[in-house]
């Protein structure tokens, strides 16, 4: 084994010949590998590559439930549910996929079942169900139980799920690979032949050639400072096709979930709130009452992060300041221990706080990205704003813009988006397999992989990777966030630039091949400071508030100029940055005023 020092100029690359990869070992990926297996047989060559160990994936921090119109408790119906999901989207769902994804749910949630995932029930023995922000019953008459659940560890028990099934029909995993490009030999609309990763056990590079790749590696939260994301969700897989000169949809709109544990960022479940829990103001007032007044704390979550905001900027802050509180203690023992155990934890552990009779101080935390990676409700990528699909290239999960979640996602609904479009996915990449040409050797990505991980090894002085990540992160939360201006973005822009230009020169300190956490970091900034460039250039443009994009000087929703997708792209030759614009498709719910 060659092993790769600051010596050693460029190591060798280990080939791997498969017949379709999946990069992402979360729900999306998982359930997309296991489709592919069962589709093509055991002979298949499907391998699943994943910069963490499979159960350390974030799907697995997954708290609440996901969503599906099982009607289990109370009257539910899945138009119902498709009418909540394009409203809470603000109107920038596209429909089509919205209603796959609503009327799939119930079948795929059994299934899920029948897979062996160990739902909550009812005293009957039925999957139990539970409320959640933004789902009604009969098109907005009020709250409705729809989020299915195992307690709060649904993710955890779906991840658990899931793996178990892949080892069982035989899918080969490579574990702790991080992919770093995808091979594209004809260019950005060209079939795809494969991908590049380093193994971070030892540093070693290894080309896997396919015909067919799937992208499912989640979202990019830590391009801000306060996140409920994991330290790894950094937007690889949106990076990696946008630096090949691929779009990326609709990354204006991110969003920040209202109950953020006060300046760590660690979420809280809105099954709190699902279960009873409010919000309340220095002045002990359920403020929500006043801004939501049938839905209340379960409007939608840009809603109440917004309002949170407000109480705030009007001095209503907890002590003034800039955090507000969340009450539970009515919830009683039962519920907080048995239906909310993990939140109760975290509460007690990191707070040193008694959830069944103190306040909780919260915070809206970045959370969940809107936007992605452009796909048709197939999972199959699109190369540009009319639809031109990139053979061979998949995406579904957190980091594919499908879109289902429009301009702001109603929660339950990404657990429900990442098994039915992975599972989707998955199936169609095996249909299509037969129909894809041979993988090729794609030298170019191969060898610019080299080089860049050489460089970064050999370079003797520059800047740390963490000190311009925390700069970023800081740039991204306070001008890029809940509230924006021309002003704040246009800054946010600049000094993303700089940023990026700093970057260029970077120090990474640990030079040998073992586990070289600081070599994946400084590979991981640049990915972020991608995904930050687009997000910003976005939302500098959209001059509306819309969801989870929110302009303080633009703050109508204009249906007129802005009912349509943005497709940021950045040119790999000049490096220009694009907007161009795709329509919503709208099939059955004509935009309305939203009102909760
Ligand atoms: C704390 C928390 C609680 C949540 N609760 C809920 C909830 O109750 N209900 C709900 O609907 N949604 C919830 N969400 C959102 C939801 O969990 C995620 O959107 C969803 O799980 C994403 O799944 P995924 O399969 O797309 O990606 P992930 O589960 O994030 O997995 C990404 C995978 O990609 C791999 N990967 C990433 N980059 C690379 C690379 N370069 N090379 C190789 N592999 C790579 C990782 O190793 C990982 O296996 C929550 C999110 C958080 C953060």
């Amino acid at each position: 084994m060659t092993l790769v020092t600051g010596r050693t100029p460029i190591p060798p690359m280990r080939v791997h010949e498969m017949d379709a990869v999946v990069v992402g070992a979360g729900g999306a990926g998982l359930y997309a590998a296991l489709e592919l297996k069962q589709e093509l047989g055991p002979e298949a060559r499907v391998g699943v590559i994943s910069k963490l160990y499979p159960s350390r994936s974030h799907t697995g921090a997954a708290q609440g439930g996901v969503c599906a119109a099982l009607g289990n408790t109370e009257e539910d119906h899945w138009e119902w549910h498709w009418f909540d999901t394009v409203k809470g989207g603000d109107y920038l769902v596209d429909q089509d996929a919205a209603e796959v994804m609503c009327h799939d749910a119930v079948e795929t949630i059994i299934n899920l079942e029948h897979l062996g995932l160990p739902f909550d029930r009812t005293e009957d023995g039925l999957i139990n169900q539970r409320r959640f922000g933004g789902h009604t019953r009969n098109y907005g008459e009020g709250p409705v139980r729809r989020s299915c659940f195992a307690a709060d560890r649904t993710g955890h028990a779906i991840l658990q799920t899931l793996f178990q099934q892949c080892i069982k029909h035989d899918v080969s995993f490579f574990d702790e690979y991080q992919v770093l490009d995808l091979a594209l030999p004809d260019g950005p609309g060209g079939r795809v032949a494969g991908v590049v990763a380093m193994q971070t056990a030892t540093s070693e590079l290894h080309a896997f050639r396919a015909r067919a790749v799937l992208f499912a590696t989640g979202g990019y939260g830590k391009v801000f400072k306060v996140t409920s994301n994991a330290h790894t969700l950094t937007g690889d897989g949106m990076a990696i096709p946008y630096r090949r000169g691929l779009p990326l949809e609709d990354m204006e709109f991110f969003q920040f979930h209202p109950t953020g544990m006060y300046k760590l960022g660690f979420l809280l479940s809105e099954a709190m709130r699902g279960e009873g829990g409010f919000l309340v103001n220095d002045d002990g007032e359920r403020f929500m009452e006043r801004y939501a007044p049938t839905m209340k704390d379960l409007a939608s979550r840009d809603v109440v992060s917004r309002s949170i905001y407000l109480e705030i900027a009007e001095g209503r802050g907890i002590g003034g300041k800039d955090f507000v509180h969340l009450d539970v203690r009515h919830l009683g023992a039962d519920v907080l221990n048995k239906k909310l155990p993990d939140m109760s934890g975290f509460i007690r552990t990191y707070f040193g706080l008694e959830p069944l009779t103190d306040l909780v101080p919260i915070q809206p935390t970045a959370h969940y990205a809107m936007g992605g990676v452009p796909t048709d409700i197939d999972g199959r990528v699109l190369a540009d704003a009319s639809g031109a699909i990139v053979p061979g290239f998949y995406a579904a999960g957190e980091v594919a813009c499908v879109s289902v979640h429009g301009a702001n996602r109603l929660g339950t609904n990404s657990l429900l988006d990442i098994l039915v479009f992975g599972r989707r996915a998955g199936k169609r990449m095996a249909a299509d397999l037969a129909e894809l040409p041979a993988a090729t050797a794609d030298l170019d990505a191969e060898t610019e992989v080299q080089s860049r991980v050489s460089s970064l090894l050999a370079g003797a002085d520059g800047e740390r990777p963490a000190v311009i990540r925390t700069e970023l992160q800081e740039v991204m939360f306070s001008k890029c966030g809940v509230y924006r201006t021309e002003k704040l973005l246009t800054e946010a822009r600049d000094e993303v630039a700089g940023l990026r230009e700093r970057a260029d020169r970077l120090l990474v300190d640990d030079k040998g091949c073992r586990y070289n956490t600081d070599l994946g970091e400084a590979l991981e900034l640049g990915f972020l400071l991608d995904c930050a460039e687009a997000t910003v250039a976005s939302a500098l443009a959209r001059k509306e508030s819309r969801g989870g994009h929110a302009r303080e000087d633009f703050p109508d929703r204009d249906d007129k100029d802005w009912l349509k997708h943005t497709f940021t792209t950045r040119s790999p030759e000049n490096g220009r940055v694009d907007l161009s614009y795709k329509p919503v498709t709208i099939t059955k719910f004509e935009p309305k005023a939203r009102v909760y």
